[in-house]
């Protein structure tokens, strides 16, 4: 299926991405074959397992030690009560998400300043939690970050980030986001929903983000951008189609023509059940150690990336899927900059930034309007 139209280096580069967004320290599936007792190390979805001091590696030391770290410093918030976790300079490549669940455990009380108790002095009160994670090297982003429903402030700063799920968009309370200094080319489109919320705001730049052409850009005069103004529309790229095993489509109209049903396709719907019985990573291992056919290896890195982050979200009809089968870039001009301690937008430049789109099938992009 696919094999005539296939554009071998995109889906390679493709896999690539895929595969170090989850598992930063394995690269292909050969070296993930051969290392895979160091990928192990790098999984921080399992649970880290106590060095042996007899058999612990310079490495692995290194690592116990600084997740003790991260360990102390979230046992003191919960401790104290404390909103404020800062993880920020701690020379981590990932942070557990055992750790970060514990998070999700926080609890803080009102100050009793009078003598005057009633029971509402002892009740919870709602947590807003801000997370500092800046200046370190994590690659992949801590999958458990999406669970933390009370987070508001999220910092990942000098990192070295390449994949931002379009989870992030789903955490009902965050208002303030800082992925500067990571190696994003893109942001998930349904980020631009963050920007319906009042008191959000965004700092993306510097990122190597994806360039727009010059041609494609309408004269704007980006000076002009002024406090609550909505994202901007401001160019996208020509949607790149894919078949049912991801392979990528060449332009050809009439096979669109013949193909543009919803119906999804026997091996999406394989896929689904296999993250359901949470199977992936067992035949994802079985396929990049030489067991299955190679046309699997990149619907299996798909099927991974959802398992960790949750399905992709059809950015036209909102069916949820695994594999794309329609993705392209649209640049958006965005307020990035944060607001001051009165509401006011400090005055740093607009950005342009690229967004990724997503789509279930070919028959959406169609009614969109594009040209395929
Ligand atoms: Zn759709």
């Amino acid at each position: 299926m696919g094999s005539e139209g296939t554009d071998t280096s995109l889906e390679d580069d493709l896999l690539e991405e895929l595969r170090s967004a989850i598992h930063p320290a394995a690269g292909d599936a050969e070296r993930r074959a051969s290392d895979s007792k160091e990928a192990e190390d790098d999984d921080v979805s399992k649970p880290q397992p106590l060095p042996q001091p007899e058999h612990v590696t310079a490495e692995a030391a290194r690592k116990a030690s600084l997740y003790a770290a991260v360990e102390d410093v979230i046992d003191r918030c919960l401790e104290a009560g404390h909103e404020t976790v800062d993880l920020s300079s701690m020379s981590l490549d990932s942070v557990p998400n055992e750790s970060l669940r514990r998070l999700k455990a926080l609890t803080k009380h009102a100050m009793i300043m009078n003598t005057d108790l009633t029971q509402m002095s002892y009740s919870p009160i709602e947590v807003a939690l801000q997370l500092y994670l800046s200046n370190n090297t994590i690659a992949a982003f801590p999958s458990e970050i999406l669970n933390l429903i009370s987070l508001r402030v999220l910092s990942l700063r000098q990192n070295r980030l390449t994949h931002i799920p379009a989870a992030l968009a789903r955490l009902p309370h965050l208002e303030q986001l800082n992925l500067s200094g990571n190696q994003l080319q893109h942001l998930p489109y349904e980020m631009l929903r963050l920007h319906d919320r009042e008191r959000f705001s965004l700092i993306a730049t510097p990122n190597p983000f994806a360039e727009l052409e010059s041609s494609k850009a309408p004269d704007l005069n980006l000076g002009d951008y002024r406090s609550g103004r909505a994202p901007l529309l401001v160019a996208q790229s020509t949607p790149t189609l894919f078949y049912a095993d991801a392979s990528t489509v060449k332009p050809d109209v009439n096979v669109v023509a013949a193909n543009s049903g919803r119906v999804p396709s026997l091996l999406e719907l394989a896929l689904r059940k296999c993250k359901d019985l949470q199977g992936v990573a067992e035949m994802d291992d079985w396929c990049c150690t030489g067991g299955g056919p190679s046309s699997l290896k990149l619907p299996l890195a798909l099927a991974q990336q959802t398992a960790a982050y949750g399905d992709f979200e059809c950015t036209l009809c909102s069916r949820r899927f695994v594999v794309p089968r329609v993705q392209w870039l649209e640049w958006w001009n965005v307020p990035t900059w944060p607001r001051s301690r009165h509401g006011l937008p400090r005055r740093l430049p607009p950005a342009i930034i690229p967004f990724l789109r997503r789509g279930c099938s070919w028959a959406c992009v169609k009614e969109l309007g594009h040209v395929v």
